[in-house]
Parts: structure tokens; sequence; C-alpha cells
């Protein structure tokens, strides 16, 4: 699953890769799974007019989906689930494997969306769906949003209504969008607070602590240009992996050295994933 840090770097490369290009062909591949990721459209030649000759004017994001706005004002809304993804490569580039739909830009280059297990989904959505999508429920925290909509005494009081353990708080995708077991790990360590801590059972200076700690950890990962680990890691729209792996503290480290007190680091399961910390860092 990609999570937000990941998506940002994603989101940033768009600004500066493709932002005023303009759409020559949009072709869905002809291979048997392609439509799958576009099933919105039903049609592959309904998802092509709707792009091809359109320009892309703005890149945007909501929660995990990334949006391309387009000069006729529709909005191509991109959300690569959690096998997706996305590369921008030269016309003569070599396809990868499970490449189901391409973009080719008048100027040269293209846009890939390439998905082995098919949880992308790809629509062309008009500005009332777009609403729609925008007014829908859950109304998870962005932490990343523009505007520093997520402020510290928002995410205090938020805390207070709920009665969770705090791991499994940070990985409810209906409180908080794109924030996984890796993360919610990193950022408990950092913060100094048990994963099975109770949410409304933490002082204010607990709150303040945690907030910092994703605030920080969240930026740190954008820096490196995200976390790539596991079965299908994180590449960004160049196709290069990011570096944040070589940072983590506690994630897939059991039975290592702990980095600030050489105590051992312990893997237990919660929340059905396998959860890691420092028994005497985190309190
Ligand atoms: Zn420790």
């Amino acid at each position: 699953m990609l999570e937000l840090p990941e998506i940002e770097v994603l989101k940033r490369d768009l600004e500066k890769e493709i932002v005023g290009r303009r759409v020559k062909t949009a072709e869905v591949r002809s291979n048997r799974n392609a439509m799958k990721i576009v099933k919105r459209h039903g049609r592959r030649k309904d998802f092509q007019d709707l792009l091809e000759g359109t320009k892309i004017d703005k890149i945007d994001r909501f929660g995990r989906v990334l949006l391309l706005e387009l000069d006729t004002g529709n909005v191509f809304s991109i959300d690569l689930g959690g096998s997706g993804l996305l590369l921008k490569t030269g016309g003569s580039e070599e396809m990868e494997t499970h490449t189901h739909v391409v973009l080719s830009f008048t100027i040269g280059g293209q846009l890939r969306i390439i998905d082995p297990k098919l949880t992308s989904e790809l629509q062309v959505l008009t500005p009332d769906e777009l609403k729609a999508l925008r007014d829908a429920p859950p109304f998870a925290i962005d932490p990343l949003a523009p505007g520093m909509q997520f402020t510290w005494s928002h995410f205090s009081g938020v805390l207070q209504d709920r009665e969770t353990p705090m791991r499994a708080l940070l990985i409810d995708g209906s409180f908080i969008c794109g924030l996984g077991p890796l993360y919610a790990d990193e950022i408990l360590f950092t913060a100094g607070i048990r994963p099975d801590r109770p949410s409304n059972q933490l002082s204010s200076q607990d709150v303040r602590r945690i907030y910092r700690a994703l605030m920080e950890t969240f930026q740190e990962s954008i820096k490196a240009r995200g976390t790539s680990v596991g079965e299908l890691p994180f590449r960004d729209l160049h196709g290069e992996p990011g570096a944040y792996q070589i940072e983590l503290k506690v994630y897939r480290r059991e039975g290592e050295f702990c980095r600030r007190c050489r105590h051992d680091i312990q893997k237990v399961e919660m929340d059905g994933t396998d959860a890691y910390f420092c028994p005497q860092c985190q309190s």
C-alpha cells in the first residue's frame, strides 16, 4: 500500500514533469486485464475521448488519490491502490509487464500506469463527481493537506473523543489517511509511546510528541523520497526507489539493537499486523 509520503513524492514529481503538457493519445492497452483498472468507463474509447487533446493544468491530491486537473474542467483521478506504479518514460522505452494505460504527450514522453495486481483505479471525473468524492465520508485527517489544516490542537481534540490503542488508531484509514503499520511504528518509537497506549489516556505532552513525530517522520520520508520495502517496493515517477528504509528505527528490526538504548527491538502481533517497538524507549 502506498502511503502518504510516497504519494506526496509522486505528486511533486508530476508537478515538475507533466504540468502544461497536452495529451496526444490515451491508450488502454490490449492486454486482457487493462480495462479492469479503468472499469468505470466501460469502453476503451470513452476513456480515450475524455483525455485525448486535453492539457494538464494542475496536480492536486485528495487523500491517497492523485488528481490531474484538465483544461476541460474534468479531473483525471489516479488511485494506485496497493500495487500501482506511475512512471514517466520516453516514448521508445520498453514497456514493463503489466503496463495497462499509456498517455503520450504532444511534445513527447509518456505517463504509464503499471499494476501487476490490478488494485489501481483510474477515472475521469466531472467537477460534480469530484465534489461528491470530496464530500463523502470518511472524513479522515490528511496530515499533509495544504494550508496547515492539521494542527496540534485539532489532533488533540480528536484523540480525546476516541478510546482506542494508539497504534490501531493511527493505522485506521477512516481516522488518518495514508498511514500504515510501517509509519505508525516509526512515529510511536520517535514519540516514545507504546503502541497499545489508549488514545484517551495520553497527557497533552504525549499528544504533542506524537503529533511532532508524525509530522517529522512524514517530512523526513518525503525528503528521502519515500520508503521502498516489501514485495512491490515504492518507485518514484522516474522508476527510482526511495531511501527512507535505511533510516527506519524499529520496523522489521526485531532482535536488533535499539539505536537509542541498545535494548532488543520487539515484534508482537497487533491489529492483525506485526508491530515493532522498543520496550525500554516506549512507555
Ligand atoms: Zn530503545
